[in-house]
């Protein structure tokens, strides 16, 4: 896990900022890499994928 910064780092949710942390990235054979940002704040988390 690491910590993000600045505007990726905002929690789309509650609002705070520099509060989401994301999962190493996982990369699939389609072309997608998968990530999992979480909120050390409110506890929301959110997958995410793009591609690479
Ligand atoms: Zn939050």
């Amino acid at each position: 896990m690491r910590r993000l910064a600045g505007e990726e780092g905002t929690c789309f949710f509650c609002g705070e900022e520099e509060a989401n942390v994301v999962s190493a990235p996982s990369d699939d054979n389609d072309g997608w890499r998968r990530d999992w940002l979480v909120c050390l704040v409110c506890g929301t988390s959110n997958p995410r994928r793009y591609r690479y």
